[in-house]
């Protein structure tokens, strides 16, 4: 997204993957609404599912249905969307390199030398784009000593899980202290999966593998296997600029802590320094402190409250459960969150004192 926006506004753009493209990822897949408000051209080529309600459960228990009466969320297949992002991006003008690794970068006078296994790339600025394990983080020195949130995920056949709606994600929380797990459609497999901050991954795997009893048919579970995942979150003010180089997307722990849902955070990061890097090649600036300034403004406040609702939300999930279940308000303020119309911090906001109470209190 950074490359398209950058091309667009007639800036020389190298797009560098280590990955031969198209490209598999570890990701439920599920863009929700909020994320396709902020891309600036129709993905619906690649768009898997439509999805309008959910289904929930909690501890696998009291289920319910709620539906909305527009799109929530699109489920995509990783591979398919990110190589259609990158052909965008290409067709506005960058010069896109797969299978080409990042390996360092030097910073000379006025621009930063990046070595690749292809060889040397000058740029007058570098951004790290590349994910939960950034090579570009690490050998700068960057976003060191994040917090983590643990993911589980696997991949069914539709024909393994007997109940499946195309227009239905199904959550189930409250089964495991601060984690929760989900099942997205998509056209012929479907996403199954769990995620849980400071806990073990066995647990996790425990849980993941519990809730795909409760939706798979017990022939075909064995045969299911899992891979897990480390999504890094950013801590309030960790650096994610230096000199000449910037961190978006999962590189600078963006992820949303309570839900892990990244593909809106890299979006917004990537747009944040699109328009940051306008300036900097126009000005000529030899830092790129304003990223990080705009990020903290503009991206954190929203994830930190986030982590507050997880915190709060894990104090007592059943409570929330049947209040999603039972009172419009809180099924509608979700909802309005998945497409854009409301942020937890409005949520806050509305709770006026209490909310700053309830800050003081998940801290
Ligand atoms: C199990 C699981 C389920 C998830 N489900 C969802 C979901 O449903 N919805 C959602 O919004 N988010 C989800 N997420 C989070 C989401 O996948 C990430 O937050 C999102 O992909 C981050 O995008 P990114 O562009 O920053 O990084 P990535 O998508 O990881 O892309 C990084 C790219 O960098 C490349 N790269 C890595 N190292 C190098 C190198 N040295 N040189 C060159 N290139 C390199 C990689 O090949 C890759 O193409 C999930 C995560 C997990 C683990």
């Amino acid at each position: 997204m950074l490359a398209y926006h950058l091309a667009k506004a007639g800036l020389d753009v190298v797009l560098l993957d280590k990955a031969k493209f198209p490209r598999g990822k570890t990701c439920g897949g599920g863009v929700n609404v909020r994320t396709q408000k902020l891309i600036p051209f129709d993905f619906s080529p690649v768009v898997e599912e439509t999805i309008t309600g959910i289904s929930f459960t909690c501890r696998f228990e009291e289920p319910f249905i709620r539906h909305s009466p527009g799109p929530l969320m699109f489920t995509v297949r990783r591979e398919h969307f990110d190589e259609f992002l990158a052909r965008r991006a290409e067709e506005a003008g960058a010069r896109f390199f797969d299978q080409t690794p990042f390996l360092s970068l030097e910073e000379k006078d006025d621009f930063g030398e990046v070595n690749t296994a292809a060889g040397l790339c000058s740029a007058a600025y570098v951004v790290g784009a590349d994910g939960s394990q950034s090579a570009v983080a690490r050998r700068t020195g960057l976003m060191q000593d994040p917090a983590y949130m643990l993911a589980v995920h696997s991949e069914a056949p539709t024909s393994m899980v007997p109940d499946w709606k195309p227009d239905l994600i199904h959550l189930d929380w409250g089964s495991v202290k601060r984690s929760y797990a989900y099942m997205f459609p998509r056209k012929y497999f479907l996403s199954l999966g769990a995620g849980g901050i400071d806990l073990p991954a066995a647990r996790i795997k425990n849980y993941q593998r519990a809730f795909l009893a409760t939706r798979a048919q017990k022939e075909g579970i064995l045969s299911v296997s899992a891979a897990g995942f480390m999504i890094p979150l950013r801590k309030k003010r960790c650096p994610i600029e230096k000199g000449r180089c910037i961190l978006i997307g999962d590189a600078a722990g963006l992820a949303d802590p309570f839900s892990g849902e990244g593909i809106f955070s890299a979006v917004r990061s990537a747009q944040i320094a699109a328009s940051v890097l306008q300036e900097a090649v126009k000005n000529r600036w030899d830092s790129l402190k304003p990223y990080q300034e705009s990020i903290d403004r503009e991206m954190m406040p929203e994830l930190e409250c986030s982590r507050l609702f997880r915190e709060l939300f894990n104090l007592r999930p059943f409570h929330y459960h049947r209040k999603i279940a039972s009172q419009d308000r809180w099924w509608n303020a979700m909802a309005k969150i998945m497409r854009g119309e409301k942020t937890f911090l409005d949520v806050k906001k509305k709770l006026g004192p209490v909310g700053s109470l309830l800050a003081r209190m998940a801290r």
